[in-house]
């Protein structure tokens, strides 16, 4: 191999990269070797990422392997694999991994979140052992477990991620040498019969080295590649709109036209910017219809509900100087929709049993499913639309008249989601797209690479929203996670409690209950005409806190989580704080108290200059009081915090003079 070539590909410091390989359903194993390459191509960008691409043929098999290797400036990489058939005859692959890498021996623990509805990023940690593996089989990628894995050592880390929406594995094994980790697609289930000609395109695998001190330096740099070189972007998600949703207190049944308007009216005195219908707009005229039978009917609209049609209501949220955001669930099919009986050949099944999705891996799918949401933009007038997946489709369709085979229908599926996603924002790239899975059951690098942003939970009281974002910050840059403050349920829920017309309700208690959802993208879902007085007020004020202050660190700042991770239920840190860092040395700092907490904190700040002094300023509660403070007191000795109440925010803004 030449000398060059080996050294970008093999990289230096604490992981050495070695191919994917290719297990056959006849077990037989296809591992490159440098006798085996066939050519291989050297690509480079001045300070952006360069890639190598290794081509090995094995003609004997029929099969020719294409090895991927992307490296960004810092340590981040990217691996992946395509595997196609040369041959004459069909090839039955039973893994295809994404890449594999040598990580330095020293790492001890492994660290990992677990996931639920309503539960995601559940920390665990365990001493590595011999072996360990994260696999997925529910169809979803953060259903369960999320897609992500850190291996931690005394004076280096490391970290991984499978870039895919599906079914994905990770496994690392401990070697005499190294500790050797691979991922990439789930096992097939059948094997998947490779025809000639065919090729398969494996997920990446994102590798990543930091230090040892914490997970900062390792979330910085996905945060960074993901923000410059993987999300998509456009005016509207660049702007990171303030957006008010109507489910939580209306949800279907009691939303229509008359209550959307009203609440309008009061979004656009408040500085809301998006206004989004949530499910409840489509299917049968019925005022009893519910919105999980008729998922697949988006040709119709409830006409009780909505007796004017959706484009009426678009166009009036237009009018108050909003954009218009509206939900839908493109790719199932509820029980009752018509479209099963209209069109049973969408419908993905397993066994024969419908699976409760409409499969993209065929043609005709992905042709109604495009012209579908063509039609949410051009007729109903979306700015926004909220895409949702309320199902796990486990191992996927095995029908074999949808253009794949028995064991690659769900990775057809996805394949034909992202495809249908890049043709909408094609056609549409002035309109926000954001992911949502059941809450946070689809969270992973590659729907990212399609779609603007993704809504971390469906529950968002405090501790919650806290602890998800500390986790989902570990992989994703705070612009790409959207999440709410705490919402009022029409429907019970132990901790979706709040109540903003409760008269114990306090100003800090509310800014703390709204300000949890400032971290990335922001929104609320209340009953805005309902609110008292005083409660609309504090809420446009901090909405305007957001716009004018916060933002932009979300949009372009680099994040650092300054406590270990709160979590749900009274455990995990009790104080919460995020600093978020611009390149002009400009720092903004969101201080949470949370309820059993300690009454004081000391907080370091970190990356400031030690030499220099900053002016800080308290932004929230607003003040006029401002401070000048050296670096090096702030980066040793910290801010002390000692006057916040239990559940309360401080919001601060540091600028080096
Ligand atoms: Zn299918």
């Amino acid at each position: 191999m030449d000398v060059e070539l080996a050294r970008v590909w093999a990289r230096d410091e604490g992981v050495r990269s070695l191919t994917g390989r290719v297990l056959l359903a006849d077990g037989q194993v296809v591992e490159a070797s440098s006798a085996d390459l066939h050519s291989y191509a050297l690509a480079e960008e001045p300070g952006g990422p360069r890639e190598v691409v290794l081509v090995v043929d094995r003609p004997s098999l029929g099969l020719r392997c294409e090895h991927h290797a992307v490296r960004y400036p810092g340590s981040l990489a990217e691996y992946w694999q395509v595997v196609r058939n040369t041959g004459d005859r069909p090839v039955i692959l039973r893994r295809v991994e994404s890449g594999r890498v040598l990580l330095r021996r020293s790492v001890r623990d492994v660290m990992y979140f677990r996931g639920g509805w309503g539960l995601e990023f559940e920390p665990a940690r365990e001493r590595l052992g011999e072996s360990f593996e994260l696999v997925q089989t529910r169809g979803r990628s953060s259903n369960g477990l999320h897609p992500w894995v850190a291996l931690l050592g005394p004076t280096r880390s490391f970290s991984a991620a499978v870039a895919w929406s599906g079914n994905w594995a990770l496994r690392i094994h401990r070697r005499e040498d190294a500790v050797e980790l691979t991922g990439g697609l789930v096992d097939f289930d059948p094997a998947c019969e490779l025809l000639p000609g065919a090729e398969l395109v494996a997920p990446s695998l994102v590798v990543v080295e930091g230090d040892g001190r914490d997970l900062n330096s390792i979330s910085i740099q996905y945060g960074r590649v993901g923000r410059l070189h993987w999300y998509p972007h456009n005016d509207l998600s660049n702007l990171l709109p303030v957006e008010w949703n109507h489910w939580w207190p209306y949800e279907d049944r009691h939303i229509n036209e008359e209550v959307f308007r009203r609440n309008v009216d009061v979004a656009a005195e408040m500085g809301f910017e998006v206004c989004t219908l949530d499910a409840g707009w489509f299917g049968p005229d019925d005022p009893s219809a519910h919105w999980y039978d008729y998922r697949g009917d988006w040709h119709m609209v409830n006409r009780t509900r909505f007796p004017h049609g959706i484009r009426a209501l678009a166009d009036y949220v237009h009018s108050r100087g909003m954009r218009f955001g509206i939900w839908c669930e493109i790719e199932a099919v509820g029980q009752r929709a018509s479209l099963a009986q209209a069109h049973p050949e969408y419908l993905a099944t397993r066994g024969g049993q419908p699976l409760g999705y409409a499969c993209f891996g065929c043609p005709e799918v992905r042709r109604w499913a495009l012209a579908t949401l063509d039609g949410l933009v051009r007729e109903h007038g979306a700015d926004w639309i909220k895409l949702d997946f309320n199902l796990d489709p486990g191992l996927g369709c095995d029908r074999t008249d949808h253009g794949h085979g028995a064991g690659d229908g769900l990775y057809a599926h996805y394949r034909g989601y992202y495809g249908v996603l890049d043709e909408l924002r094609r056609r549409h790239p002035h309109v926000l797209l954001e992911g949502c899975s059941s809450g946070g059951l689809r969270i992973d690098l590659e729907l990212l690479r399609h779609l603007h942003t993704v809504f971390l939970s469906d529950p968002d009281w405090p501790e919650h929203d806290l602890q998800l974002f500390w986790g989902a910050t570990t992989m994703l840059h705070p612009s790409a996670c959207l999440h709410w403050g705490w919402s009022e349920w029409i429907t019970e829920h132990r901790r979706q409690t709040f109540d903003p017309r409760d008269p114990m309700l306090s100003p800090h208690k509310l800014d703390y209950a709204v300000g949890v959802g400032m971290l990335g993208g922001f929104g609320l879902s209340h009953r805005l005409p309902d609110l008292p007085r005083w409660v609309r007020e504090r809420i446009t004020a901090l909405i305007a806190l957001y716009k004018t202050h916060v933002r932009r660190f979300v949009r372009e700042g680099e994040l650092r989580r300054l406590t270990r991770q709160p979590r749900r239920f009274g455990k995990g840190a009790r104080w919460a704080a995020f600093q978020y860092s611009l390149p002009e040395d400009e720092h903004l700092l969101m201080v949470f108290r949370l309820d059993r907490s300690e009454p004081t904190v000391r907080l370091r700040l970190r990356g400031l200059m030690e030499e220099g002094d900053y002016l800080v300023r308290r932004l929230w509660p607003p003040t006029d009081r401002e401070s000048v403070t050296a670096g090096s007191e702030l980066s040793r000795d910290g801010i002390f915090f000692y006057d916040l109440q239990p559940e309360d925010m401080r919001v601060l803004h540091l600028q080096r003079l």
